[in-house]
């Protein structure tokens, strides 16, 4: 369990995950695979896959952020809570 999780906000729901950097960056990596994968059919998608490649180190300085499984919501860890 992450030190920065805590209940939904929303639904009060245990079910919550923290979204990792490393999984940020998969993300991104997979929209320019598919992006690529596209771009052979459709060649302004290379464009998107460009983008997203250089986009990736955004994903470096983004905050960490927790969403809920049972209603889908999305919010920013705490930090003052985190370090706590
Ligand atoms: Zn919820």
């Amino acid at each position: 369990m992450s030190k920065y999780w805590e209940p939904c906000p929303r639904c009060n729901s245990n079910k919550v995950t923290t979204t990792s950097k490393a999984m940020q960056l998969f993300v991104m990596w997979f929209l320019a695979g598919g992006s690529m994968v596209i771009g052979f059919f459709f060649w302004p998608m290379f464009i998107f896959m460009v983008l997203f490649l250089l986009a990736t180190p955004i994903v470096l300085f983004l905050p960490k952020s927790n969403v809920c499984g049972e209603c889908k919501f999305v919010w920013k860890v705490n930090k003052k809570k985190a370090l706590a």
